[in-house]
């Protein structure tokens, strides 16, 4: 069975002809040089470009934007790591000629398709990433030592085949000028790394030694992994653990230099989490411009869609609350679960990142009628400290709302850093009331 034949000949007719001897300038862009390139980088960036692309144009004015969004997307604390990313990515774009700067700062999007793939999920930025390799490789005859390699029996042959790769690569690559300097050494890595990862082969380090390690997502991805203090926020890059390897395998079956088990079951949710985390982040950049938009779909063409399997900020946000709470109003105590809002404490679009906004301990499950009062501090909040419910005069008397008179949530709900966002939320309501 194959999957996705589609994007499968659209990624190789792209692809075709792209050598590594005419890229010369740097600026006319690079082959994957190393895993800032990742796979990840490149569909975060590609989505952030749809999003904010004028028709066919893309301007790099909104660098602000573009730092937060990486910088939230990979925990990134170094200001100055952070524009790479996005140069990078737009000069890779370049070279696989999907895009143009014939001015500074001033793109042009000339193949819809490849930025449509790109965008679209990980696993067909893997896809791409996959079969660019595998292009260029048969441009210059390299596929034949990466099959050796391959089948190499040994770690010793394996690393012989490496070294005569790598030689060849180097002749052959425009740009390294000197081949035993060290970052020309570590050019040829990172496209075998990507193929490895496929082909379950061993990983190659920055210095050319094949290690006993298999290639594993985390290291073709740039993943840069969570480092905020609570241990209850998820890891920054959750996103991958969702990632469809049968998917891949079975797409990529024909180019695969070894082969692999059948996958009796695909999965194939690839409208999948890492979509929602993207454009979670680029909701609240939106909201932060007091730009509203209606929702565009984008790359509906090369979407493989069919699962069950959808996942949102918002479900994983719910589904967080039901594993961490009791089931049921804090506040009054209605139980019937189907109603339960997933009530954000700090409002979605005022989350200082993604993670913020997916934080369980950011919310309540709460009744319909309490989520209405709660929402936006409109009519009621929680004292953070007490856990006593406060709410405005208006429905003081409202004998609806008596029962909210001296109720105080259990202190579970506050001995924990939800009392952060409830403090935020306390706040807010007293300025909002001018109490
Ligand atoms: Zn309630």
């Amino acid at each position: 069975m194959r999957f996705n034949q589609k994007i499968v000949e659209t990624i190789l007719t792209k692809c075709k002809g792209l050598s590594l001897k005419k890229q010369v300038k740097r600026e006319e862009g690079r082959f994957l040089a190393d895993k800032s390139y990742g796979f990840d980088t490149m569909f975060f960036v590609s989505r952030f470009i749809q999003r904010y692309r004028f028709g066919n144009i893309y301007r790099r004015d909104k660098r602000e934007l573009e730092n937060e969004y990486i910088r939230d997307l990979f925990c990134l604390r170094d200001a100055a790591q952070v524009g790479n990313y996005f140069t990078e990515a737009l000069a890779l774009l370049r070279f696989v000629n999907a895009m143009k700067c014939d001015s500074p700062d001033v793109y042009e999007i000339v193949d819809n398709d490849v930025l449509d793939i790109y965008s679209s999920s990980f696993e067909n930025a893997y896809i791409f990433h996959y079969l660019l390799v595998y292009s260029i490789f048969n441009e210059h005859d390299l596929w034949n030592n990466y099959l050796s390699f391959c089948s190499a029996p040994t770690l010793a042959a394996k690393q012989y085949q490496y070294e005569s790769y790598r030689k060849k690569y180097a002749a052959i690559d425009a740009r390294v000028k000197d081949p035993n300097a060290l970052w020309s050494m570590f050019t040829p890595k990172y496209p075998i790394v990507v193929l490895n990862y496929a082909n379950r082969m061993n990983m190659v380090t920055r210095t050319g030694n094949v290690t006993e390690n298999i290639v594993s997502r985390t290291d073709i991805a740039l993943n840069v992994q969570g480092s905020r203090a609570n241990q209850e926020l998820p890891k920054k890059n959750a996103y991958l653990d969702n990632m469809s390897e049968s998917y891949i395998i079975e797409t990529l079956r024909p180019y695969l230099a070894v082969k692999m088990p059948e996958y009796k079951q695909v999965d194939d949710y690839l409208d999948s989490f890492s979509i929602s985390v993207a454009d979670t982040k680029l909701d609240m950049l939106d909201a932060k411009q007091g730009i509203v938009r209606e929702r565009k779909s984008q790359g509906e063409l090369y979407k493989f869609v069919g699962g069950n399997k959808v996942r949102t900020v918002q479900g994983e946000f719910r589904n967080g609350l039901l594993q961490k709470t009791p089931h049921q109003c804090p506040i009054c105590g209605f139980a019937y679960e189907n109603f339960l809002i997933a009530s954000h404490i700090k409002p979605y679009a005022k989350c200082d990142d993604t993670y913020d906004a997916m934080n369980p301990n950011n919310g309540l499950l709460m009744c319909p009628v309490c989520d209405k009062l709660f929402e936006n501090s409109n009519y009621m909040t929680i004292n953070p400290e007490t856990g006593k419910v406060e709410y405005i005069e208006d429905i003081k008397n409202e004998k609806e709302f008596l029962y909210l008179h001296e109720k105080k949530i259990a202190y579970d709900y506050i001995d924990c850093e939800r009392r952060h966002y409830l403090k935020w939320h306390y706040k807010n309501f007293k300025e909002k009331h001018n109490l």
